[in-house]
């Protein structure tokens, strides 16, 4: 475990389930106060309730990404229980997989809605509390797809390779400020949203079959990405901003 500096408070978005859950409990392992965002209350609660048992500090917020207000709303929550925040995960998603003749302006708006401008939106209501002391970490969870593209995830592609975009122009902005900003694209990481993937036979395979064909052969756990985040947001990575780092078991180099 690295020790995270001075009482940092962390928001981690998605974090009641998967990676966002390996996260939020890794960044509360090494010391920081994490606020859990997710659009499932109970569940948020419950996560942070698991985190808090471990004599970590954790509260569990219920709060939808795509929606500003209430984004604002958790983050008044976050100050009056916390102080301002100094990290920000990016990490909550939903799966998209759809011929693209079928895929709706609902669909489309829906997804880029949660992946893209929820990100934008937890960005510009945090950047200011880093701003104000000179110190930040962002990091965006995006997608291995975004290196390769993906048949049937056309609008789930987009919304995370317009993420990557996203990650480095708010590096260049914001560099100035003490803020560094980067993004991790997790490739077949072993979560709730993977299985659900398989069971419904989107995957061309079981998780096993594709961890056989993965250079490390196995499949990611969520570990594995919080281990990532956590340099990432550490001290030590103050010169690493703008970048993608990849954690995929090599099966995108
Ligand atoms: P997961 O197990 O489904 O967890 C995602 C979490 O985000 C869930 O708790 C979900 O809540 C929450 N969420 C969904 N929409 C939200 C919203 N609008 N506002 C707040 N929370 C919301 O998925 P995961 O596999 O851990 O994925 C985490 C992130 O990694 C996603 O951004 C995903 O696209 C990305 N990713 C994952 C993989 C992989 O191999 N697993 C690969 C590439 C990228 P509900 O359960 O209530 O919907």
């Amino acid at each position: 475990m690295s020790e995270l500096s001075g009482d940092k408070v962390a928001v981690v978005t998605g974090a009641a389930s998967g990676i966002g859950l390996g996260i939020a409990q890794r960044l509360a392992a090494d010391g920081a106060k994490v606020a859990i965002f997710d659009l499932n209350t109970a569940a948020a609660e419950e996560a942070a309730a698991k985190i808090s048992a471990t004599g970590a500090t954790s509260i569990g917020i219920g709060v939808d990404v795509s929606d500003r207000d209430q984004i604002q709303a958790g983050i008044d929550i976050v100050h009056e229980v916390f102080g301002p925040v100094a990290i920000l995960v990016n990490n909550a998603g939903m799966e998209g997989f759809r011929p693209f003749l079928k895929i709706t302006p609902d669909v489309w708006n829906r997804l880029l809605a949660v992946n893209l401008t929820g990100t934008f939106h937890c960005c510009q209501l945090l950047i200011p509390d880093m701003m104000d002391v000179g110190w930040g970490r962002i990091v965006n969870i995006s997608s291995s797809s975004t290196h390769s593209g993906q048949p049937f995830m056309t609008h789930y592609v987009a919304s995370k390779t317009g993420v990557v975009g996203l990650t480095k122009s708010l590096a260049l902005e914001f560099g100035e400020h003490g803020i560094t900003v980067n993004t991790i694209p997790p490739g077949f990481i072993d979560t709730p949203m993977t299985r659900r993937n398989e069971a419904k036979g989107r995957l061309g395979g079981s998780v096993e079959s594709h961890a056989e064909r993965t250079p490390v052969r196995r499949p990611g756990r969520p570990e594995d990405i919080a281990a990532a985040c956590a340099f990432l947001v550490s001290d030590e990575a103050g010169y690493i901003t703008g970048q993608i780092l990849g954690v995929n078991g090599g099966r995108n180099t």
